[in-house]
């Protein structure tokens, strides 16, 4: 599948390949050069190990804010969902790194004892000078926690977000406090220089995310046109521009929202479904799942909002010159109509086929106009329902057999899929697309929440993030081994 990296003109980001070994380079990269310039001096070969992995630690949490999916260099390519998976299963790789730190400290030649380490990790937690490495461990802990079981959870969400990123920079401080004051291994120029230079590339991330973009997404000098309810879960939210020149997009990426003068701290993603040939206005359709999306029909026209994109992978930039298969599910029908109206508008030949579910046929709210705009198109739907008796839909949900039906007098090998939808739903036709014969490379997805996948192409990624981290440890390890032999 063609991966080119820029889209019209406009560069989309660096090649997963590229992304890795920069993460390599920028999370054990500090242990290596400090190893050149003799900071690794150290008692024993564990207290080399323990430094190394503090160090890369330090570096891996630093390198959570770049990767916290605000970056379309990072995400433009390998899609917003890979980039929080990454995140998650990074940030799991640091704290391993961090506990490694810890554990290494306990270790000494002669007195390795379950009880004797247990006195002095005990010594250790009530050391005055290792007192913010302490706390930041704890923070380290708290944070991935309450990251995998409490988001959205006890606190509402935009709260649970705030309060994750400010416990963020509250752990690297003090993890950087902890590295400049208390570690030899810091001693060392070189090494003291790459975790500043890493620290000042999440600071500058820091900068973009919430001064320059929040001042940017109200450049564009969007405001609401229309707001009005589809369906009673369901709104259509128009914007319109004075300055549409400011903005563009390629259809089935997706942007940050912020209302009024709210801060974007509290914006949310949604999925542009108009095609960039709609410009000057943006259209999105909205479920109402809380707070801000349930607010959408009481939006005044006029009201100002922040548009902070493009960004997203989900355009047909991904798709190869065979047939196109949308399957959508719910509201993951907004970025489909997106790649609709771009296909419409272009007269695109390729055929286009589509497999939508919804809860009832009135929640099938764009399905007339899906209808008229690829009249005369080679194009074919089945509408579906969870109710019986539907006009003009069926009862069910995706299965082997709609797949089939639909592919039908295609080759499945050159078809490039597009899915979005809740995730049972997306996990279910990810594998029924690959049974069917099309590759896992070209089915092209969008997650509308963070939370990891576990279809087949989900565990194809995953063993790629843990490749790459595998290959930190590695390049820490042996770098600090081989520093502690020529002591
Ligand atoms: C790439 C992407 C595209 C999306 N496109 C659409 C779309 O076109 N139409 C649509 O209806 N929904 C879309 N969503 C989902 C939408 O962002 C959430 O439903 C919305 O943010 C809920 O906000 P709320 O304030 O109403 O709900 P809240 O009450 O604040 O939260 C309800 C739930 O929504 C999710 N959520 C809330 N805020 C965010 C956030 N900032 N980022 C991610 N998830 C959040 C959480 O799971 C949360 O538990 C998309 C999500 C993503 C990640």
């Amino acid at each position: 599948m063609p991966h080119p990296s820029s889209a019209g003109g406009r560069f989309i980001g660096l090649s997963a390949p590229l992304l890795a070994v920069a993460y390599v380079v920028l999370t054990a990269g500090p242990v290596l050069l400090a190893s050149f310039t003799g900071g690794q001096q150290g008692p024993t070969a564990f207290s080399l190990l323990a430094r190394a992995a503090g160090v890369a630690a330090l570096a891996m949490f630093l390198m959570q804010f770049v990767t916290s999916g605000r970056f379309e260099t990072i995400s433009g390519r390998i899609g917003l969902d890979r980039t929080m998976g990454f995140h998650r299963l990074a940030a799991g790789g640091a704290l391993g790194m961090l506990g490694l730190h810890i554990v290494f400290f306990l270790f000494r030649p002669g007195e390795s004892g379950v009880a004797a380490m247990a006195r002095r990790l005990f010594g250790y937690l009530l050391r005055a000078d290792l007192f913010t490495g302490v706390v930041a461990t704890l923070l380290a802990v708290f944070l991935i926690l309450a990251g995998k079981y409490l988001r959205g959870k006890l606190l509402p969400y935009p709260a649970w977000r705030l309060g994750h990123g400010a416990a963020a920079v509250a752990l690297v401080l003090l993890g950087l406090h902890h590295a400049f004051t208390n570690a030899r291994f810091m001693a060392d120029p070189l090494g003291a220089s790459a975790l500043l230079f890493i620290a000042l590339v999440a600071l500058a991330s820091l900068l973009v995310v919430y001064v320059l973009r929040p001042v940017h997404a109200f450049r564009n000098g969007f405001t609401v046109a229309s707001a009005r309810a589809l369906s009673p879960t369901i709104a259509e939210l128009v914007l319109k521009t004075d300055t549409p020149e400011r903005f563009s997009f390629a259809a089935g990426q997706f942007a940050w929202l912020t209302i009024g003068r709210r801060h974007t701290v509290t914006d949310n993603p949604f999925s542009i479904a108009s095609a960039p040939s709609d410009l000057p206005e943006l259209r999105f359709l909205i479920r109402d799942a809380g707070d801000m999306s349930g607010s959408i029909t009481r939006l005044a026209s006029g009201t100002r909002i922040g548009v902070d994109g493009p960004h997203g992978s989900f355009t047909l930039n991904e798709a190869g010159d065979g047939p196109i298969l949308l399957l959508a599910g719910g509201i993951g029908i907004a970025p489909v109509l997106s790649l609709v109206r771009a296909l419409a508008a272009a007269g695109d030949p390729r055929p286009v086929r589509l497999i939508a579910g919804a809860r009832s046929a009135a929640d099938h709210v764009v399905r007339t106009e899906i209808e008229d705009l690829m009249a005369g198109h080679d194009f074919r739907a089945i509408f579906l329902t969870d109710m019986d008796d539907e006009a003009g839909c069926e009862k069910g949900t995706c299965d082997a057999g709609h797949l089939a039906r639909i592919l039908d007098g295609l080759d499945p090998g050159a078809v490039t899929a597009f899915v979005c939808g809740p995730p049972v739903m997306m996990e279910t036709a990810v594998g029924l697309l690959v049974e069917a014969g099309v590759p896992a490379e070209r089915v092209v997805m969008e997650r509308f929440d963070f939370d990891a996948g576990d279809d087949v192409i989900c565990r194809i990624v995953r063993r790629r993030f843990i490749s790459v981290m595998a290959l930190v440890y590695g390049a820490t390890f042996a770098v600090a081994l081989t520093a502690a032999l020529f002591r």
